[in-house]
């Protein structure tokens, strides 16, 4: 009989050469293949006859193909793949897709197809804009059911893996299902193989919407019972307790230039609550950019050092990490602390330059009350006397694996006195949405800087479309003659890309140079070294440059208050909590400052979705607007990587999160181990494995 464990390669009914691209989709096993899930469904009982009745709605239509041609458009290096089609009764449709030359191939003259998207009327034809498509036989679109659909890879379609589906679906009986019964019953879900069952061949859209919530909740119940025992977990260990010194947290706020946010305050009390207590703080500093969570951190690390015990302040690069050293000097200047910046380039306790080995020497004697620095500083084994605080600024962009160590490393790294761990406050680079931090960061506990310092000025955000470039290069001209400075933007998708990304700034920062002569002109990307970055910062902070152009790498916190105008392109491919971010670049000091979102996509989706940026300035507002419609990837980088789709979709579902951390505590309030439930206990530890919660 065939068992879920069976390797998929060694399965009679799969040849090498599909074994081999189901190993592409991360399919071993049986067990994998039976729980790769659909991404969509085609409802059949909704195909729809081409029908003036339907202008203007999102539709599915089945249609024979007529002809089909690809036009080039080669000064825009663009091609339109175009085809003419007809339906059951015959009337036309042209669909069109942008720069997919590919579709004329898969589609030839009599093919039968189905396409989804929205119906227009243009001159004598039905129109349809880059639908989605897929081919059709007859025997499938009869049946009049929902069909899945797959995401194919190369030599795999849909088709065969529904016909596979079909053949091994029975082992699917096998795999036991972790989900107590009692709590299936309670919540009425299917059990696992009855899920899985309606999830590939669907009886009724009632039945798939249940199976897919017993998928969601399975794995949001893994999720909230792991964040509820490293919370727990944390609490059995033991940190430092600090008695706040309420005079001198007072003094400092009061000598600041600025008042407080209500938020700030806030935050600051819960976190000096934490740090009286004697067990580990983990706390997450949630806000927008420009909150101003530096001073909150700064609060906390005073509140430590006054102690004589030491903290260090993570940041993501060396260009932050100077920067706060640089700032948390001007801020501790009448303190008479010792504070030093250590990085692969820099060295330095106050204002000295010193080498590595003295520096170790000094963390290690406690001389240093305030380290600040990339994650190298935590990595290599470095002793610090007392170490009772650290701080890890945009967590975000330390990347999933890193910050893993970096947690790790942080909890290991003994304070001299071997019971203690350090507390530890971390802060977000992207503002997070409540049902995702609820979701996804359970383990944590969380103030929110939801308030705005006062003084922030409205950034000017528009859309600017390719027509309007050589207007906008006109007004940049115009904000550099009267001494402002401007950041251009080519952000990096991924890593692959990275190349391409520096390509793309480094001919733009050489078209600028000719357009603008009598300028100075910088250029950062990731593959500078960190004394060139360096460089290439200052001078744009001295104003010695009037451009600068850039990657992604300057995303984070970088402070240039001169700078006025933020101009990015590719834009579309972003999402709103990115942009925002760059946009937070500007407006930090008198003037008006702009953000320009440069765009070449023509599909009102994208468009509508970046217009939103042009209304709001609320990073949370934004960030909502993100997990609505590109879902939390968009919000949490790599670390959703451990969900499925389902549980993903779900991340937004308050309700279903609520159910199930309540069921969770429920369960580990009593079996702390879960002892009394070995499968679940068994799938707890393999889920762990795959998904990072801090
Ligand atoms: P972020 O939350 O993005 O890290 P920062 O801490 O860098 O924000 O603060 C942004 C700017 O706002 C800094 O120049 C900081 O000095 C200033 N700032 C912080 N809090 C206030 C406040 N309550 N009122 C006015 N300005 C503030
Ligand atoms: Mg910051």
């Amino acid at each position: 009989m065939l068992s879920p464990n069976n390797f998929l390669k060694k399965n009679p009914g799969i040849t090498p050469k599909y074994a081999k691209a189901l190993e592409k989709l991360g399919l071993f096993t049986v067990q994998d293949f039976l729980t790769y899930l659909p991404f969509r469904y085609d409802d059949f009982s909704k195909i729809v006859p081409l029908s003036e009745q339907y202008i203007g709605k999102v539709v599915t239509v089945c249609v024979k193909v007529n002809s089909a041609k690809l036009n080039r458009i080669f000064k825009r290096k663009l091609t339109i793949a175009e085809i003419i089609c007809e339906d059951e009764n015959g009337t036309l449709l042209k669909a069109t897709w942008f720069n997919q030359p590919f579709i004329i191939e898969n589609l030839p003259k009599d093919s039968s197809v189905r396409l989804s998207g929205k119906l227009e009327l243009k001159g004598k034809y039905f129109t349809i804009s880059s639908p989605a498509w897929e081919k059709s036989s007859r025997e499938e679109t009869n049946t009049g059911r929902l069909v899945p659909i797959y995401s194919e890879t190369p030599g795999i379609t849909s088709k065969w893996i529904r016909w596979q589906m079909k053949n091994m679906l029975e082992a699917g009986k096998q795999i036991p299902d972790y989900l107590p019964i009692e709590l299936r019953k309670k919540l009425h879900l299917y059990s696992f193989f009855s899920a899985l069952r309606q999830l590939h061949f669907p009886e009724n859209a009632e039945k798939l919407l249940i199976a897919k919530k017993t998928f969601a909740f399975r794995e949001m119940f893994l999720l909230q019972l792991k964040s509820l025992q490293i919370k727990n977990d944390r609490k059995t260990k033991q940190a430092e307790s600090f008695a706040p010194d309420k005079n001198l947290i007072e003094n400092f706020i009061n000598n600041l230039p600025f008042q407080l946010t209500g938020a700030q305050h806030r935050a600051i009390k819960e976190i000096l609550f934490d740090l009286k207590k004697n067990s580990p703080m983990n706390r997450l500093l949630n806000g927008d950019v420009g909150s101003g969570k530096t001073i909150v951190a700064a609060a906390s690390a005073l509140e430590i050092i006054s102690k004589k015990h030491q903290v260090a302040i993570l940041a993501p690069t060396e260009i932050l990490a100077k920067q706060h050293f640089s700032g948390f000097c001007e801020l501790f200047k009448n303190n008479n602390f010792n504070i030093a910046l250590f990085t692969g380039s820099y060295k330095i306790i106050n204002s000295q330059n010193i080498d590595r080995k003295t520096m170790l020497e000094k963390i290690h004697s406690g001389e240093i009350d305030l380290l600040i620095g990339t994650h190298a500083i935590i990595q290599k084994n470095i002793k610090f006397k007392n170490l009772s605080l650290v701080i890890i600024d945009e967590q975000h962009r330390f990347g999933v694996e890193q910050r893993a160590t970096l947690l790790q490393e942080a909890n290991s790294l003994k304070d001299g006195d071997a019971k203690n761990i350090p507390h530890l406050l971390t802060m977000t680079a992207t503002p997070i949405p409540r049902t995702l931090a609820i979701a996804f960061f359970g383990s944590l506990d969380i103030s929110v800087l939801d308030e705005m310092p006062k003084n922030r000025k409205a950034i000017i955000t528009k859309i600017i479309l390719p027509s309007q470039r050589e207007q906008i290069y006109n007004f940049m001209h115009l904000e550099i003659d009267a001494g402002r400075q401007v950041f251009v933007i080519f952000p990096l998708v991924n890593e692959s890309e990275k190349l391409i990304e520096i390509k793309a700034a480094t001919e733009e920062y050489k078209k600028l140079i000719a357009l603008f002569p009598g300028y100075k002109i910088g250029l950062l990307h990731g593959k500078l070294k960190a004394t060139e970055k360096e460089v290439a910062m200052r001078e744009f902070k001295e104003q010695k440059t009037q451009i600068m152009v850039s990657t992604s790498v300057i995303e984070v916190g970088i402070d240039i208050p001169n700078a006025t105008i933020m101009l990015i392109e590719n834009a579309d491919r972003f999402g709103l909590s990115q942009l925002h971010q760059f946009r937070g670049r500007v407006g930090r000091g008198e003037h008006q400052s702009y953000c320009f979102i440069f765009t070449e996509s023509t599909n009102s989706v994208s468009l509508k979705r970046l217009r939103i940026l042009e209304k709001s300035m609320d990073g949370f507002e934004l960030a909502k607007e993100d997990l609505n419609l590109r879902g939390p990837g968009q919000l949490l980088g790599k670390a959703q990587s451990g969900l499925s789709d389902i549980a993903m979709e779900n991340l937004n579902n308050l309700k279903l999160i609520k159910i199930a951390r309540t069921e969770a505590q429920n369960i580990l309030k009593n079996d702390f181990k879960l002892k009394k439930y070995p499968l679940l206990a068994k799938a707890l530890e393999k889920f762990a494995k795959n998904v990072h919660l801090e």
